[in-house]
């Protein structure tokens, strides 16, 4: 059977443990559409995170952002139809990058926004790195959709952005880290949230939907998901 699809340029790597997902997502999402043996088209470029996470520690985005408007770049000329950065943070440079290419970007953070408005979600909290949290580039976008964005207090950015890196991004899955989180949802939910996002994509492997009574918005699978169903030429 003949399928006409796109081809996914997806810029990986960071960290790998939630590229997994989104390979993952990408090929069940196709193989639910369209069945058969279809799976996704998928350029992949995945990176050394090491050195992404050297410069957003030092705050050089500028000097990530080059590296990854070339890597969407590369993707593009390889003949990818559409780029997809798996990663929250790193959407701080999706200005630069969208400058540099002439295909269009999935960008995650209106993915979600726009998932948040079909479901009537007004008030949520949101669960993240310290950079996605604290800084406008993502909260902005949700906020221009109408929706009001709470976020944990310092010291709780500290110690969740800490299992990120620390942990999360590893491979490393503690339940007392669970637990950790599971205060923190438990605190927005106290805030008055109507729904809580996994700002991260690598939240996603600590926290389930049925570890909490919130709805939960992971963005590893609404951003694969919505990768998948705009590859699909309908
Ligand atoms: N994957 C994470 C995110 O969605 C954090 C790793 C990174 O700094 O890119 O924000």
């Amino acid at each position: 059977m003949k399928a006409k699809q796109k081809t996914i340029g997806l810029i990986g790597g960071m960290s790998w443990e939630s590229t997994v997902t989104y390979y993952q997502i990408i090929n069940e999402t196709i193989k639910q559409e369209l069945g058969g043996l279809h799976s996704a088209k998928i350029l992949l470029y995945s990176v050394d995170f090491d050195e992404i996470e050297h410069y957003q520690s030092i705050g050089a985005w500028q000097k990530s952002a080059e590296i990854l408007a070339k890597i969407a770049l590369t993707l593009e000329k390889a003949g990818a139809n559409f780029i997809v950065i798996c990663t929250n943070t790193m959407h701080k440079v999706a200005p630069y990058i969208k400058q540099k290419i002439s295909i269009p970007l999935l960008h995650i953070a209106e993915a979600t926004a726009e998932t948040l408005k079909e479901q009537q979600i007004q008030k949520v909290g949101l669960l993240g790195t310290q950079y996605t949290l604290t800084q406008d580039f993502y909260k902005n976008i949700l906020i221009e959709q109408g929706i009001e964005v709470v976020i944990p207090n310092k010291v709780d950015i500290f110690y969740t952005n800490n299992i990120i890196y620390e942990e999360l991004c590893r491979g490393i899955i503690l339940s007392s880290s669970k637990e950790m989180y599971l205060k923190v949802i438990s605190k927005l939910q106290q805030n008055g949230v109507e729904a809580i996002i996994l700002g991260c994509t690598e939240i996603g492997l600590l926290i389930k939907q049925e570890d909490v009574s919130l709805p939960i918005f992971d963005t590893a699978l609404i951003h694969a998901r919505k990768a998948a169903l705009k590859s699909i030429d309908k």
